[in-house]
């Protein structure tokens, strides 16, 4: 049982007597981070496998971005986009080069990139698509997550992300995750766009079939409708390609990023697409007063540099198929499966996944659950392979004492 001593104890207790209960979290109080490490206020040391959702892909405190951070700050942060700044064009420049795309729409946190995106194919399907309006539907998927605006639960299947905060926001249509017949059924001449996770993430790390992903961006080009990603969590190299995408060589007309745009410094999102599409958006009719903000784009330009100097797709593609491999010898009967892809790894457990989770602290891991029975295990992808050989051991050790 971790013992929680006095000293992690008072920021427990200061957490729950001011702060909101909307999380439920594991009682690690972290003072310090670096690389894969985080380090509790009693010096205590853990891997950490969460890495902020996948926020920290490049590794807590990078030296680059915390350059690039203090740089940056020294200088100038924020001024609106009522005036420009020198810092946006240059980090645009670069990020729509290695996403792919003409243009980018520089938002602040993952949900309002969704947002972007959805106004902006709801927009494109009544000025260019000639649908009437309110007619618009977007096609999202079961067990989906696009984050926590009353826009995003609206889309949502999860009872608990619903209760008792409707009314919803209309035009959503959902289907099953993985089934193209389903989804062949249900687009429309009013399907505006399908919007998906490439791996659902939150959803307990579901790959969806082989090919479904090229199908369901062939069924967009047959009925006119767009292709929305949501490669938030998925993208940046987490799962062995710089895209999810790219493994089935789909380049959606929308994509939506965040998280790891960041490094963990700096909370950074954006929508790409075609010029084409995105100027349906005009002054003034979308936009935030921190989005593409001197700081955010400082941070995120020095992220991306890491990202690909650092060849961090290719390394979560090793380490992710070493660390399965490992996971999957275990042979433990309370395994059910080990799945994923690069380093976003689903444990399907015969048991709770919070209780192992909780367990594996004893073991200086750090991992969460994501739905009853399934451990998330997502380290950042500076990872060498000692430490993938700890990680499996640890989990071998904490299932094996059950
Ligand atoms: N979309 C996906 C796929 C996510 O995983 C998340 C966060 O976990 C979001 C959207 C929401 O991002 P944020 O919490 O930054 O709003």
């Amino acid at each position: 049982m971790q013992v929680i001593n006095d000293r992690a104890q008072e920021f427990i207790a200061l957490d729950n007597r001011y702060g909101a209960h909307n999380y439920d979290p594991l009682d690690v109080v972290v003072a310090r981070a670096d690389g894969v490490w985080l380090y509790d206020v009693n010096g205590k040391r853990y891997l950490d496998c969460i890495s902020a959702y996948s926020a920290v892909n490049q590794g807590h405190c990078h030296p680059r971005l915390a350059a690039a951070l203090i740089e940056q700050a020294g200088r100038v942060t924020l001024v609106s986009r009522a005036i420009r700044n020198d810092r946006m064009g240059g980090f645009l420049k670069k990020l729509t080069e290695v996403c792919g795309y003409d243009v980018a729409l520089p938002t602040n946190s993952g949900v309002e990139a969704v947002e972007t995106a959805v106004k902006l194919a709801r927009r494109w399907a009544y000025d260019v698509k000639g649908l009437p309006q309110n007619a618009a539907e977007i096609i999202v998927f079961a067990n989906n997550f696009h984050g926590r605006t009353t826009m995003a639960i609206s889309a949502s299947s999860q009872p608990e992300y619903r209760r008792s905060f409707g009314p919803f926001t209309p035009g959503f249509v959902l289907l099953p995750y993985g089934n193209i017949e389903a989804l062949r059924q249900a687009v429309t001449p009013n399907t505006a766009a399908i919007l998906i996770e490439p791996i659902q993430g939150e959803g307990g790390v579901i790959v969806p079939p082989d090919g479904y992903l090229r199908r369901v961006a062939d069924l967009c080009r047959e009925h006119g409708a767009l292709l929305i990603a949501d490669e938030i969590q998925t993208g940046l190299g987490r799962t062995g390609d710089l895209f999810a995408c790219d493994h089935e060589d789909v380049k959606p007309d929308i994509l939506v990023v965040g998280k790891a745009l960041g490094g963990g410094y700096y909370p950074i999102s954006a929508a790409l697409a075609s010029r084409d599409l995105m100027e349906l958006f005009q002054p003034g009719e979308h936009g935030s007063t921190f989005g593409g903000n001197p700081l955010a784009c400082a941070v995120g330009e020095a992220a991306l540099d890491v990202v690909i100097d650092e060849h961090l797709a290719e390394r979560a593609r090793e380490m992710g198929q070493d660390l399965r491999e490992r996971l999957r010898a275990l042979q433990s009967p309370l395994i059910k499966e080990v799945r994923g892809r690069g380093l976003l790894i689903g444990v399907e457990l015969h048991d709770s996944a919070r209780s192992i989770a909780q367990a594996l602290l004893d073991h200086s891991i750090v991992a969460k659950d994501t739905h009853a029975n399934v451990l998330r295990i997502a380290p950042p992808l500076i990872i060498e392979r000692g430490e993938i050989g700890s990680i499996a051991a640890a989990l071998g050790s904490v299932l094996s004492a059950r």
